[in-house]
């Protein structure tokens, strides 16, 4: 049971992502547009897992994921990609992103994923 910080341009990923989440017994504590938006919510909701899309305006998952872990260098943050972006997927592991999954989300997938970060 972990509570997550769901950060995604999209209304539509958003939704999906939580409904699944909701779903595998988590709680979503927040959601936000950006990554500059993301990043303040992650300050003052100190989730226990942030999802990060990487492709957003204002600020980008990998831009977001940096000032997070300049945050809190615990933070476990899974990353969202989308086809084609591996050079950002590289620098999000360096960064060091916990865990990324694809969209559009798979339900086993993204249930793995969160059942190896929320031991
Ligand atoms: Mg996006």
């Amino acid at each position: 049971m972990a509570k997550v910080l769901i950060v995604d341009d999209s209304k539509t990923s958003r939704r999906i992502l939580k409904n699944f989440l909701t779903q595998f017994g988590h709680e979503v504590i927040g959601e936000a547009e950006n990554g500059e938006i993301g990043v303040e919510m992650y300050k003052n909701l100190k989730p226990d897992v942030v999802t990060l899309d990487i492709t957003m305006p204002v600020m980008d998952g990998v831009e977001a994921l940096g000032k997070i872990k300049e945050f809190d260098k615990d933070a476990k943050v899974v990353m969202v990609t989308a086809a084609g972006q591996r050079d950002h997927v590289m620098g999000a592991i360096k960064a060091g992103a916990l865990e990324f999954v694809t969209k559009p989300f798979e339900e086993n997938i993204l249930k793995k994923v969160f059942e190896k970060i929320c031991v």
